[in-house]
């Protein structure tokens, strides 16, 4: 319901395997298709072996070179679970994610990389040596992946580690060396506004220089809290960015002085919520519908400017101003509302515009914003 377009989930025991196939049922009698991504660790081979149906379900494997196997120094027990992890995904024609992580990486991979680094005439410091370490291991594993007989076209790559600067550092390097398609994340990003920040500081450098096919943010939830916050602000971050749209956004004036009471503030985070929960009806009916700009604004100041920007917009009173709130579509300034019931007027008539602008009669004479797609 959140809008996630891939949902991973995690297969480290039997009786998790066994509840894959399951799981693809129930959401296709629901009618969702969301692909589900199984994430494997140290039992992967087994479990994919062991339960061919799971394989089967599943819409792509996400491996962990450093729980599996390193993918270099072929005959090593670990580098033939990975093996056979890639020979599942070749049977069943299942495309791989190799996801190497900071926290567990490869350490006989690491040693290696040090080694090599101690014998350089000037070695680099501990931080290019993590970056070629998590960068290697990717590479490397990628490379035995495609000799095992898994196709180019079939492999993702990440590499991620919690620092900003880290991430950007890596993933420069991971494009540079590399040609497949590759998922980006800030692991271990942290609570509230601290882990959206961090996200969204380091996905914008690398989204910005065409790095990235797939986001994934990860934020600790809060006590009793789910997952869905971590959809909201991947998609937020593509939208605001302008790669894609996902929801109508809502421009609003921060407040100030000028802000009589909480109306403003209230109508603002209400219309918000409220577009966001018509979006799964309205993207089958509204075409387009995500790409509108809704503003509602404090006062006059920047109120009608902003609000004549926007699709449709409101300015609400500011202090010393008479108590009603213009509002304007396309542009134009239309009705004034004022009295208690501003919100719910303010939104049947954007449900009015919605069905007007993006309904079947609508999209024939409308002119939708482009929409750029994440290559
Ligand atoms: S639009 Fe008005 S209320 Fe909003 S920030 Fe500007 S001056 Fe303040």
């Amino acid at each position: 319901m959140a809008g996630s377009e891939l949902v991973r989930i995690t297969v480290n025991s039997p009786e998790a395997a066994r509840e894959v196939a399951p799981i693809r049922d129930q959401l296709d009698r629901m009618g969702i298709d969301v692909p589900l991504v199984g994430d494997f660790h140290y039992n992967g081979h087994k479990l994919l072996t062991q339960f061919p149906e799971c394989a089967a379900a599943l819409a792509k494997f996400r491996i962990n070179p450093g729980n599996v196997g390193s993918g270099a120094g072929a005959g090593s027990k670990h580098d033939d679970n990975f093996a056979r992890m890639i020979e599942v995904a070749c049977l069943h024609d299942k495309p791989v994610r190799i996801g190497v992580n900071w926290g567990s990486l490869d350490q006989a991979l690491l040693a290696r990389v040090m080694d090599e680094n101690a014998r350089r005439p000037e070695p680099r410091d501990a931080q290019a040596v993590m970056t070629e370490a998590l960068v290697t291991s990717a590479v490397e594993s990628a490379a035995r992946a495609e000799q095992v007989g898994l196709r180019g076209d079939a492999i993702i790559l990440s590499c991620k580690v919690s620092g900003v600067q880290d991430l950007v550092t890596v993933y420069r390097e991971l494009s540079h060396r590399s040609n497949y398609p590759l998922h980006l994340g800030l692991t271990e990003a942290g609570m509230g506004s601290k882990g959206i920040v961090a996200s969204t500081a380091a996905l914008a450098v690398l989204l910005q220089e065409g790095i990235g096919d797939t986001i994934r943010i990860s934020l600790t939830p809060e006590p009793g809290g789910d997952r869905t916050r971590e959809v909201v602000v991947a998609q937020e971050i593509l939208q605001t960015m302008g790669l894609r749209a996902f929801a109508p956004m809502v421009i609003a004036c921060p407040g100030c002085g000028r802000t009589t009471s909480t109306v403003f503030q209230e109508l603002a985070s209400s219309i918000q919520s409220w577009l966001r929960e018509q979006m799964p009806v309205w993207k089958t009916r509204y075409a387009g519908v995500e790409n509108m700009h809704v503003a509602v604004m404090g006062c006059i100041v920047n109120g009608p400017g902003e609000s004549k920007h926007a699709d449709i917009g409101i300015s609400l009173p500011g202090s010393g101003e008479s108590p009603v709130a213009p509002v304007f579509v396309d542009g134009e300034r239309t009705v004034t509302l004022k009295g208690e019931r501003i919100a719910e007027e303010f939104q049947a008539i954007v449900s009015r515009y919605v069905e007007r602008r993006y309904g079947a009669e609508g999209v024939a004479g409308a002119a939708p914003r482009a929409s750029t797609a994440l290559a």
